[in-house]
């Protein structure tokens, strides 16, 4: 077993990572930026480090700072969490040169997935549905990326092949837009991302978003832990994410969870992973695979059972993966609500002080949050600030005790997306289950 494990990242993800290590018996190291340096949540750490500044560039995606501070505190392994490094290749790379434990998979499993084109070139030979594409980078004839859209059909999506984070990608649905999107795309990749390889891919018009999560041992070994159904989205954002999908086929959920757990295999994948699909027309095309923990990862835990953190940390130590796919089974149903420190109507970031806070609670709910009475939100972080999860043995029972989480809830000081949670969780498009990754946007036009 580790015996120590420097978090590199903050807020709940940090806190939740820091008690799955308690668990285990593993000591703790937080780092924090100077925006952090009063978070309550630091104080449950067996030692802390100022890693720098507040923006995250010169703190928690400071490389050379976190190697530092794990070899100043003795630590064994680093845990990214979600954001900042954790699917960077050359971090997990630069962590298992300095001898330690990248918690998390290869780096080149991290770089393979992360360029979209070998991964779907991966995936498709491992026999997971992917959308058409291209069949690789886009060439700079104009007339052969004319023929590939006619071949696809409009509308396309281009992309770029390390694009991320809902960035570098453009609809066309029209052929005389098509060179003019190329290039623009290609500026824009080239300067967020200094690589301007393109793709293309037919653009689904009206698809939901569905992901599975995996875990392997990279040593023979990896399962699935089911679907979570995130189609309710706000500019690529999830806002509220539930496991079991609603309205879904078990047999072919089933299949699909069989030819992921599959591809893991075939990949080595070592840790927790997430393969995202959208899904049309009854069927499921692959997009792209998440390296890392994901924010939603608890509705998985509650239908499951399984503690996904506390695998990560034991894969990490080197212990096989003793769960087998049959131990696996969702019972009951389970439903996340992100609240953000913003506005409920104009989505403008809200943060500041939280002069009060209450923690609802009962059976079947969980709360990860790193919030506290008289703590801070800084602004240069991403709004996240809770995660209220509600767990019932269906899905109108969660439904239920998700409404009396978000009464119960209070977060005073600040600004919060509360009453735009409850909003959705009344709507009846939502209360029916299934809609597109569109109809949230299409509901706050309203
Ligand atoms: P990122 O890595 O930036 O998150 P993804 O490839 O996961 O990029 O795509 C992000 C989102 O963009 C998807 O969740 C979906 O909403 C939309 N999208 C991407 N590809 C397509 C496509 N071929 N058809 C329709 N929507 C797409």
């Amino acid at each position: 077993m580790l015996s120590k494990v420097l978090i590199a990242n903050r807020g709940e993800i940090a806190l939740r990572i820091l008690r799955a290590c308690k668990e285990l018996g593993i000591a703790t190291v937080a780092v924090y930026s100077e925006a952090d340096r009063d978070q309550p949540y630091l104080a449950l750490a067996d030692q802390t480090v100022c890693i720098g500044p507040s923006p995250a560039d010169k703190s928690y995606l400071n490389m050379t700072a976190l190697l530092s501070a794990a070899s100043i505190t003795g630590a064994e392994a680093i845990h990214p969490g979600y954001g900042f490094l954790s699917e960077n290749a050359a971090f997990a790379a630069r962590i298992e040169e300095a001898g330690l434990t990248f918690i998390g998979p290869r780096a080149e499993t991290i770089r393979l997935m992360g360029d979209k084109i070998s991964a779907k070139k991966a995936m498709q030979e491992a026999g997971v549905p992917c959308i058409p594409d291209s069949g690789g980078a886009l060439p700079n004839s104009a007339k052969e990326t004319t023929t590939i859209a006619a071949r696809l059909g409009y509308p396309v999506i281009i992309k770029a092949a390390l694009g991320g984070g809902g960035r570098g990608m453009r609809v066309v649905y029209r052929p005389e837009e098509l060179q003019e999107a190329i290039n623009l795309t290609r500026k824009e990749a080239k300067l967020a991302f200094g690589d301007d390889t393109l793709y293309m891919e037919k653009y689904l018009q009206h698809p939901r978003h569905i992901e599975y999560q995996v875990l392997g041992d990279g040593q023979g070994h990896a399962i699935h832990l089911g679907e979570r159904d995130c189609s309710m989205q706000r500019r690529n954002q999830k806002m509220v994410e539930e496991s079991p999908a609603p309205h879904l086929p078990e047999e072919q959920k089933r299949e699909m969870g069989t030819i992921v757990a599959e591809a893991c295999i075939r990949i080595g994948y070592r840790g927790a992973g997430t393969f995202e699909f959208l899904y049309e027309n009854n069927e499921f095309h692959f997009i792209e695979m998440n390296t890392r923990l994901q924010v939603e990862h608890p509705v998985t835990e509650f239908v499951t059972g399984v503690d996904l953190v506390r695998w990560q940390l034991l894969i990490a130590s080197g212990s096989l993966l003793t769960l087998d796919q049959s131990m696996i089974q969702q019972q009951g149903h389970a439903i996340e609500c992100r609240i953000n420190a913003e506005d409920p109507d104009t989505f403008f970031p809200s943060p500041g002080r939280v002069n009060r806070f209450h923690s609802p609670g009962g059976p079947g709910i969980r709360v990860d949050s790193y919030l506290d009475n008289d703590c801070l939100v800084p602004p240069q972080y991403d709004s996240l600030v809770a995660k209220v999860i509600a767990y019932g043995h269906d899905r109108d029972r969660s439904l239920a005790r998700m409404k009396t989480a978000l009464q119960e809830m209070k977060i005073e000081g600040i600004k919060t997306n509360i009453p735009l949670q409850q909003r959705i969780l009344s709507d009846p498009g939502y209360l029916e289950g299934g809609m597109d990754i569109h109809y949230l946007e299409q509901m706050l036009k309203l």
